[in-house]
């Protein structure tokens, strides 16, 4: 069963989706789900074009979801390119889209009774820096997951603390649906691809690309040993090229418990989370 010669077909109704995608017959694990808030970039269409390669059926969505944001400001600058979006998506040959409004998504309102255990997760990076950020997460794609009820759920590395949190989440609640994560799509100059770039003026977008070659330093750099001053140099790099800094920390890539001594064996990922003026980026590399 395949979707290839349709159209793509936009949905905003939640109820709508479900039952055209339960009418078909579509078992759960031949559906593909791409979750985003929009403002496409490169990046997006590369989930779209992996659920292409392995799913019957790629749903795509758009949301920005209010209850993720700890910073209104941050949710009222974000960007927003709709009928771009939508072009982009189908001609990626998205079959479904689900476009839903504020109450589709939260009937009852955004406020919640429920608490998702995210134990440690939830308590560094951007857990720490955006506070209550991952349960809005986990609330939006709970209710996306319930919806579109997908075999396989596909996330960017880009936000590699968001993947980690969303593997637990759905763990327990969605065993039935394997999250794929792909690859970080960048700018030629190394920059990680993100709808927020897109705030960026042109001196703005020359710093923001200080984020990749800081990670890149530090891949660089890391010895066996203690890590504490290469940290420290990348972070010193940053706040001299004008930039604010969240963190820069190197963790154990599988658990993110930051290392400071290096035993050679551990797998490690470097992260940061940097302002320029205005607009926080985040960014990430694999040691
Ligand atoms: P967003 O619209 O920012 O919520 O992102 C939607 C999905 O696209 C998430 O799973 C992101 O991790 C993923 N994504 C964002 N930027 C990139 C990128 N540069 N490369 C690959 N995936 C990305």
């Amino acid at each position: 069963l395949t979707f290839n010669t349709l159209k793509m077909i936009i949905f905003k109704k939640a109820e709508d989706i479900s039952r055209f995608i339960r009418e078909k017959s579509v078992a759960a694990n031949i559906i593909g789900f791409v979750p985003t808030m929009g403002a496409l970039h490169a990046g997006h269409v590369s989930l779209v074009d992996m659920s292409k390669h392995t799913d019957a059926l790629t749903v795509g969505s758009i949301f920005v979801n209010p209850t993720q944001f700890n910073d209104k400001k941050d949710f009222d600058k974000y960007p927003s390119t709709i009928e771009k979006d939508i072009d982009m998506l189908e001609k990626a040959g998205c079959d479904l889209l689900f476009l839903p409004g504020l109450t589709e998504i939260y009937p009852g309102g955004t406020k919640t009774e429920t608490h998702y255990d995210l134990g440690y997760l939830e308590t560094i990076l951007e857990g720490k820096y955006r506070p209550g950020h991952f349960q809005g997460v986990c609330q939006v794609v709970d209710r996306l997951l319930d919806i579109v009820q997908p075999g396989r759920l596909y996330l960017g590395k880009k936000d590699y603390q968001q993947c980690m949190v969303l593997k637990k989440m759905t763990a327990i609640k969605y065993p039935n649906t394997a999250i794929i994560i792909a690859p970080t799509m960048r700018e030629p100059d190394g920059l990680a691809m993100s709808s927020r770039n897109m705030r960026l003026n042109e001196e703005e977008r020359k710093l923001a690309v200080k984020i990749s070659s800081a990670l890149s330093f530090i891949k660089k750099e890391t010895r066996k040993g203690y890590l504490e001053d290469i940290k420290e140099r990348a972070k010193q790099y940053l706040v001299a090229e004008g930039l604010k800094v969240d963190y820069v920390e190197i963790a154990n890539a599988s658990t993110l418990e930051p290392v400071e001594n290096n035993n050679g064996n551990t797998p490690l990922v470097a992260l940061i989370a940097a302002f320029v003026n205005d607009v926080r980026l985040i960014d990430n590399m694999l040691l």
